[in-house]
């Protein structure tokens, strides 16, 4: 765990004279200022370190001089109170997730409960004064996260389909052997789709997607932050933006999910159901919602075999039955109102996808029966398909109805798009990239 100092706080009752000092006096260079309104304040940023380019642009700390732009702000009670001075120390963070659970587990005092969304999407959380020797600390895990992204940075996508919006979010990215992924394919096909990295793997995204309408429902929820050094490097675990940084994105913090709804429980989609408490006890990580799972995919999962052991993982589901949040069902359903699940086996027994009606209109999520838009041809099947046959045929009907019905096809693997349609040219199916609308809740789609 690396902390470095990002910035210190000041804050100032006369910025004019506090600028003298510091700017002109000591000679630092002014970056920029930022008003954030709702809490009336006005910041200065002044750059530490070399500003000749021998220090990056990340690694320089900066020194924020905070002015009060109405009486009522905070600064302005902060100064009344007891002068200019020192108002916080911000320190960078590899994982502030992390960060908070440790500090919090050896008694420290957070004000924050979940990290927030703070300037340039970082992540922020702020620790009491009374648990850090009289000085407000403020943590952030940087948007970017220390780790360049595989591909590109993530951004959640809103659609609006009917009464329901649909959020399409993100949990970082992961790699896995290009050969896998696509089974049979040679790679003499599938490598002028897709470039495999120097130990053959392929970047792979997580996008779980959350249903916005009677209730809140999520839908998958990424690999989580559970796993050792170990794992990670294996699968090329990229995570410096995740589903908290997606979440606070969307608006929603993990007390607002009603409902989680499991594709299936590989690691790659069931790791964010449970987290790791400051205690070490794994415990859900939605802690309003119920989970739903498919009975016989939950069968499978906690009773493995030789071929699909490595995938189950007990930590990311079995704590949902201990702690009693686990919703089983058994067949094709509705879920809640505008959405269903539908078994299509193939990838496993009970993989199934899910299908969102409102409005006339449809979307689909589609999981692993086809994980990123190069698995479109009916015949790239992935290596990883316990029945391939199955998958197959879930895929050409699925195809079908996608072109007929016009449906917004979600693909939760693909490391460039989040969603799109299928349509036919010259009796060829092929994707038509949309990109929604990134802040709108009234997101229009556009096509690419
Ligand atoms: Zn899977
Ligand atoms: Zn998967």
């Amino acid at each position: 765990m690396k902390v470095s100092l990002d910035h210190i706080g000041i804050a100032v009752g006369d910025l004019e004279a506090a600028l003298r000092f510091y700017r002109d006096a000591l000679g630092l260079e002014v970056s920029g200022s930022e008003e954030v309104a709702i809490q009336r304040v006005r910041a200065h940023f002044l750059m530490l370190g070399d500003s000749t380019g021998a220090d990056s642009e990340d690694a320089r700390a900066a020194l924020e001089l905070l002015e009060a732009t109405g009486p009522d702000s905070p600064i302005a009670k902060f100064v009344d109170k007891r002068g200019p001075g020192l108002h916080h120390i911000t320190l960078s963070v590899d994982d502030i997730r992390a960060t908070m659970a440790r500090v919090s587990a050896r008694g420290a005092k957070l004000i924050d409960e979940h990290p927030r969304i703070g300037a340039e999407g970082a992540l922020v959380a702020f620790v009491h004064p009374s648990s850090t020797h009289g000085v407000l600390i403020e943590l952030k895990q940087s948007a970017s996260g220390g780790r360049r992204p595989a591909v590109e940075d993530q951004t959640i996508r809103r659609f609006v389909l009917g009464d329901l919006e649909l959020v399409s979010l993100y949990d970082g990215f992961f790699r896995l052997d290009g050969g896998s992924m696509f089974g049979t394919v040679p790679r003499s096909l599938w490598s002028s789709q897709v470039t495999p990295d120097a130990r053959h793997r392929i970047p792979l995204a997580m996008r779980p997607l959350v249903v916005r309408g009677a209730r809140t429902m999520l839908v998958d929820a990424g690999i989580g932050d559970k796993e050792h050094e170990k794992f990670c490097d294996i699968y090329g675990v990229e995570r410096g933006r995740n589903l908290d940084h997606a979440l606070a994105e969307a608006g929603l913090g993990p007390e607002d999910i009603d409902l989680v709804l499991a594709t299936h429980l590989h690691f790659d989609h069931a790791g964010g159901f449970t987290i790791r408490d400051a205690a070490g006890r794994v415990r859900p990580r939605f802690p309003r919602a119920r989970y739903v799972v498919r009975r016989g995919e939950w069968d499978d999962a906690t009773h493995p075999h030789e071929r699909n052991r490595a995938s189950y993982l007990p930590d990311n589901f079995q704590p949902l039955a201990e702690a009693g949040v686990l919703e089983l069902v058994s067949d094709d359903q509705t879920i809640m109102p505008g959405v269903r699940v539908r078994r299509t086996g193939g990838h496993t027994d009970h993989h199934q996808i899910v299908v969102i009606d409102s409005g006339g209109q449809q979307a689909a999520f589609v999981a692993d029966l086809m994980p990123t838009t190069a698995h479109l041809p009916p015949a790239w099947i992935m290596g990883f398909d316990l029945f391939p046959m199955e998958t197959l045929t879930a895929k050409k009907n699925f195809i079908r109805e996608a072109v007929d019905r016009h449906t917004l096809v979600f693909f939760e693997h693909d490391p460039r798009l989040a969603a799109g349609y299928i349509q036919l040219e010259n009796g060829k199916p092929r994707i038509l990239g949309t990109v929604g609308s990134h802040g709108a809740r009234d997101g229009h789609d556009e096509s690419l």
